[in-house]
């Protein structure tokens, strides 16, 4: 049974399709493989494939990367290599997104991952070391995206941070519960505060008004205890008019 404002899941419909490049495929489905995002991929709803770009290395030891033109430090996956692995995975035409994950990428926001979810699927690219060569992201049209202003030691985690996000969303992941409609940032505030029983805890209690059974009184509350979060902790996603109140 489906909530009200979800979308029904269609038993037929085309999964969403990751593939993602990595030199850890063995990382993959990994926490992706359990609870909701588990389930949705042995039920179809979605696919993921995890490719080696070592297998397109070169040489005996299948090498990926090289020194960094210009002198520094680390190595950088070579463009030749990268580009050979992502035109294996995917044709020209392939209409699915191509993402490097990146700290200098568009971050990654709940209204990217609704657009993500509305196509047919992404392709994801992890990096490793101190990046891939610049030349590759331009050459076969790569959107970097990152997961926050911090640096991971390579894009898997991010990369699974991304394919969690867009997977609760699919149609019929979240079953009968209709969370996603209510949740932090899709109404561009984040979520009001939970309880459930006992009623006294510790002597906390639950707030009167939702033991009230007055729903207008409750969803009023609600909204006013997001708006209020939303302005003490984070006033950046309000509009300039809400953020002075
Ligand atoms: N030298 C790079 C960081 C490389 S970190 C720089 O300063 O920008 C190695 C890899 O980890 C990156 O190629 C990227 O794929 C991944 N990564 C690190 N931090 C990330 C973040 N915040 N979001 C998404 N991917 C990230």
């Amino acid at each position: 049974m489906s909530a009200p404002g979800e979308r029904a899941a269609a038993p037929d419909a085309a999964p969403w399709r990751a593939s993602v490049l990595t030199l850890y495929p063995e990382m993959f489905p990994g926490p992706l493989g359990l609870s909701l995002s588990g389930e949705a991929l042995a039920r179809g709803a979605w696919t993921l494939e995890a490719r080696n770009i070592r297998d397109f290395g070169r040489g005996r030891h299948r090498s990926v990367d090289d020194t960094p033109a210009g002198g520094g430090p680390g190595m950088v996956i070579r463009a030749d290599v990268l580009a050979e692995a992502l035109d294996a995975a995917a044709p020209p035409d392939d209409p699915r997104p191509r993402l490097l994950m990146s700290p200098r990428g568009r971050p990654l926001r709940q209204d990217f991952v609704r657009e993500l979810v509305a196509g047919p699927g992404a392709l994801i690219v992890c990096g490793r070391f101190e990046g891939v060569d610049e030349r590759v992201i331009e050459g076969r049209g790569l959107i970097e995206v990152s997961i926050g202003d911090y640096v991971l030691s390579g894009g898997e985690i991010a990369a699974m941070v991304l394919l969690d996000a867009v997977v609760r969303l699919l149609p019929g992941v979240m079953g009968a519960h209709a969370s996603g409609e209510e949740e932090s940032f899709e109404g561009g505030l984040l979520e009001y505060p939970h309880y459930t029983r006992p009623r006294d805890w510790e002597g906390r209690t639950i707030p009167d008004v939702l033991l009230s059974g007055n729903h207008a009184a409750i969803a009023r509350w609600r909204r006013e205890r997001a708006r209020a979060l939303t302005r003490a902790r984070r006033p950046d996603l309000l509009p300039d008019d809400d953020a002075s109140r």
